[in-house]
């Protein structure tokens, strides 16, 4: 007897030979999936709770690789300005302002809300005061990676800079040892252009020596990658790599504005990378050459990016640009195509942020993160190719049900972890508060 079963729905496990299970059922014990077959082979097990996917899609959670969960706070505060604007004159300000131990929570705790309404089981995210997201993650019942900043300038929570490290390595001790078997610590250096060298590699070094994933953005603009290339007469993938911070355990965001020299240094340091297409687009940072990565043996994953820079959290939405953001970049329809950006998003995704032993797809084994997809909706029909409806059809509004290590966070597209209506007022009542000192502010 099983704890519960999923039936009457087309799998896409993402395994190894990306396996199709038309007809197909999970079975689930003790949060792990324990059996995946076609109902045409074997007949549906028993099981104490049964859940029919009514002919819709069953594929793994969604593994969103890169956000900053509290940066709800600021979704659509400042639109349509670049990146250095943005960031200089809008959000550092704001983050100044009005980041404290219970904004962060609030606002981490509606990121989750969202996220997991959107069919996103797992989260890699990068702020501070990251024990609040912590906190906020736990009660969401979602799976992370939470990064520690790290900055050069003071931050909330660090407000002197040279105390960064050392507050992340508490950071990652404090939660390796909570015995939380969704929630891994991991230390998140902001980037090259705000973090001294020598920040960077020490940063790195505590990851290491606490064995933990070590996250930084990297060549995201082409003015970053021109700054650093007349600073210190390297781009930034190699001004990293001769900092000796490239490995299998560092993952960088971004890599936009990468030539064949830096693809050449990531894929032999094993590096993996995550790429924001939302955020890309937005802030018209560029277009991150996917295919140049892949076809040199990078790991790139899909993440969304904070809510300020997207400014939302739908995996369904990345996929889909990415698909289409490959193939304008390359003049070439067949690249990008919905299978390999799906796989962006699970399998390869739980690579880059170090669980692929754990979730990103349905193996037996493996932890039961597994969202369906209600496909019974008249944008989603007729479904000739599964694949292709998720990536330039399905929305995460069109998710119905969600299973974290296979307890039930998400039935009939409802959450039901926490009040997500108490979230979201919280935030209204925080976002107020911000509205109300920038309108006396601009005044003045
Ligand atoms: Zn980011």
């Amino acid at each position: 007897m099983h704890d519960l079963v999923i039936k009457n729905g087309t799998i896409i496990t993402c395994d190894s030979s990306d396996r199709v299970v038309e007809n197909g059922f999970v079975a689930v014990s003790q949060g792990k999936i324990t059996l995946i077959a076609s109902a045409d082979d074997i007949p549906v097990p028993n099981a104490a709770t049964v859940k029919d996917a009514c002919g819709g899609i069953i594929l793994p959670g969604l593994i969103n690789a890169h956000t900053h969960l509290p940066m709800t706070l600021f979704r659509g505060l400042a639109d349509d300005l670049a990146l250095a604007d943005w960031l200089n004159s809008h959000i550092f300000p704001a983050e100044a302002a009005h980041i404290n131990r219970q904004s962060v929570f609030d606002g981490a705790l509606l990121a989750c809300g969202e996220m997991l309404l959107n069919g996103i089981t797992t989260c890699c995210d990068g702020y501070f005061l990251e024990d609040e997201v912590a906190k906020a993650v736990n009660l969401s019942g979602m799976r992370a990676v939470l990064g520690q900043g790290v900055i050069g300038f003071p931050a909330p929570g660090a407000p002197n800079p040279e105390k960064g490290v050392e507050i992340a390595g508490q950071f990652v001790s404090q939660w390796k040892n909570a015995g939380n078997p969704l929630i891994r610590p991991s230390i998140f250096c902001h980037s090259p252009y705000t973090c001294s060298a020598n920040t960077i590699q020490e940063a790195k070094k505590k990851a290491q020596d606490l064995g933990v994933l070590f996250q930084i953005h990297a060549s995201e603009t082409r003015f970053e990658r021109e700054t650093s290339v007349s600073t210190h007469n390297k781009s930034p993938i190699a001004y990293l790599h001769d900092l000796g911070v490239l490995d299998s355990d560092t993952l960088v965001i971004h890599s936009i504005w990468v030539d064949k020299a830096d693809v050449r240094l990531l894929a032999q340091s094993r590096t993996c990378v995550c790429i924001c297409p939302g955020s890309h687009t937005k802030l018209a940072s560029g277009i991150a050459p996917v295919k140049l990565l892949e076809d040199a043996g990078v790991c790139v994953a899909l993440g969304t990016d904070g809510p300020a820079s997207n400014n939302s959290a739908d995996m369904f939405r990345e996929m889909g640009l990415a698909a289409r953001l490959g193939k304008i970049l390359t003049h070439d329809p067949t690249q990008s195509p919905a299978d390999k950006v799906i796989r962006m998003a699970t399998v390869d995704a739980a690579k880059a942020v170090g669980i692929k032993d754990i979730t990103g797809s349905l193996e037996v084994g493996r932890q039961a993160d597994i969202i369906v997809v209600d496909t019974n909706a008249p944008h989603l029909t007729p479904c000739y190719n599964p694949k292709s409806l998720l990536v330039y059809s399905a929305t995460g509004a069109d998710v119905s049900l969600v299973l974290v290590a296979g307890r039930i966070v998400v039935q009939d597209k409802k959450l039901l972890t926490f009040d997500v209506k108490a979230a979201m007022a919280s935030v209204a009542e925080i976002a107020e508060r911000i509205a109300r000192k920038n309108e006396r502010e601009n005044k003045q």
